[in-house]
């Protein structure tokens, strides 16, 4: 069998910046929606995608092994800098080998397989609305239209471990695979999407046609498509014909929207931003080192007639840093204000603003909303275990749309035995 490949990703028409990306490394494919304030999105998904590659290329461990190190790679970047503090990203790749793919996913991008023009989605999504869904509180039509649909039970990169939901489907020649970011998803609906992805023979058109078909329902995200035809080999003699409308194998679709916009998605020939705020106080090199006595690495004192201007120097310099730190806190402010999470106080599910953490003694966030849901009865709940290190949330509606439906699945349990009346 011999693989057709395509991809497209576009900014959509209302996000400022296009943090999703894609990676074809064949026979490995993947798509990331990155999510975090300041550039940690874009940070999260490309860096996701760049582990998860080199790995590949390196051959240790299976699929679904590379994207936990790919995890810890998002998460281990997301502690170490704080301007990304917090970032993740949605993760689904598939690894075609022989008759069958192999499929390791995270978040609420998809993974759908056509087969006689039929389309099966082959991942679940990990958000709040699709656990709704499977409680029976709404129905599927509900939730894809559901204001808090793309809230997220699971990400990679926010935490030390995910769970990775991994398969093994087979694969036929005539199949078609399509991995596909929400901003897709969200704007289509299910027949729209079989329709297209049924209809249009030529991978290269169909990732087109995709990505149109979400801008022109109002693009409301960012949009990326993978498609991968598999395709019977043509004899043995590897000169075959092409087939019609397909000049190479792969073909890389850059809609005009997102060749225009500042920072393209795919992931290839892109270096995420090195981005350290802080001043780190410096010690000579020669001082690190073990036995070196450390005071030959500094400069004798100066004589007094050195003094004035070294003074001056040090002033200008007092200035400049503390200037720095100003304008650095300023905007580290503004950046906790925009982020919204819930998790716990005294007991309590709660509200914050900010990111849960601290820095030196300095806590990141505030607490906006105490509420009385005991917070032990619902990270007894599989789905809040991790209630306590904070569920992130976009906005602060978001947030208070998790502490209800917290509120509710707590009122669902059984009462607790001993309790008081
Ligand atoms: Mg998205």
């Amino acid at each position: 069998m011999r693989l057709l490949v395509a991809a497209a990703t576009d900014i959509g028409q209302v996000r400022e910046r296009n943090e999703d990306a894609y990676l074809i490394d064949e026979p490995l494919f993947a798509v990331a929606d990155g999510m975090g304030g300041h550039r940690g999105g874009e940070v999260a998904s490309s860096l996701a995608l760049e582990t998860l590659e080199s790995l590949f290329q390196r051959g240790g461990g299976d699929l679904a092994e590379q994207v936990q190190v790919a995890n810890e790679a998002v998460f281990e970047r997301s502690i170490r800098d704080v301007s990304v503090a917090g970032m993740g990203t949605t993760l689904t790749a598939a690894l075609v080998q022989g008759d069958r793919v192999r499929l390791a996913h995270v978040g609420d991008s998809r993974a759908y397989l056509l087969r006689d023009g039929g389309l099966r989605q082959l991942t679940e999504d990990h958000t709040l609305v699709h656990r709704m869904v499977l409680d029976g509180e709404i129905t599927e039509q509900e939730a894809e239209t559901h204001p808090y649909r793309s809230i997220l039970t699971r990400s990679l990169g926010t935490d030390t471990e995910v769970e990775i939901d991994r398969d093994e489907v087979p694969v036929l020649p005539g199949d078609r695979l399509l991995l596909c970011t929400d901003g897709l998803t969200g704007m289509l609906d299910r027949g729209q999407l079989e329709s297209l992805v049924a209809s249009i023979d030529d991978p290269g058109e169909l990732a087109e046609r995709l990505v149109r078909a979400a801008n022109r329902a109002g693009g409301i995200d960012n949009i990326t498509v993978v498609v991968v035809d598999v395709r019977a080999d043509e004899g043995t003699d590897a000169e075959g014909p092409e087939p019609a409308g397909v000049g190479t194998e792969t073909a890389i679709v850059r809609t005009p929207s997102a060749a225009d916009a500042e920072g393209p998605a795919p992931h290839r020939g892109e270096t995420p931003p090195s981005t350290i705020t802080g001043v780190v106080p410096t010690i000579p090199d020669e001082g690190r080192r073990g036995d070196v006595d450390r005071s030959e690495a500094r400069a004798t004192p100066p004589g007094p007639s050195a003094w004035g201007h070294r003074w001056k120097r040090v002033a200008v310099w007092l200035v400049a840093v503390v200037a720095l730190f100003a304008v650095a806190f300023v905007g580290f402010r503004a950046y906790l204000d925009r982020q919204w999470y819930v998790g716990v106080v005294d007991g309590h599910v709660t509200v914050f603003r900010g990111i849960p953490a601290s820095v030196a003694g300095y806590e990141l966030h505030e607490v906006v909303v105490e509420t009385t849901i005991d917070a032990r009865r619902a990270e007894s709940l599989a789905l809040y275990h991790d209630l306590a290190d904070g569920i992130t949330a976009d906005d602060r509606a978001a947030a208070e749309a998790i502490v209800e439906q917290i509120r509710r699945d707590v009122a669902l349990q059984a009462p607790e035995t001993g309790g008081s009346p």
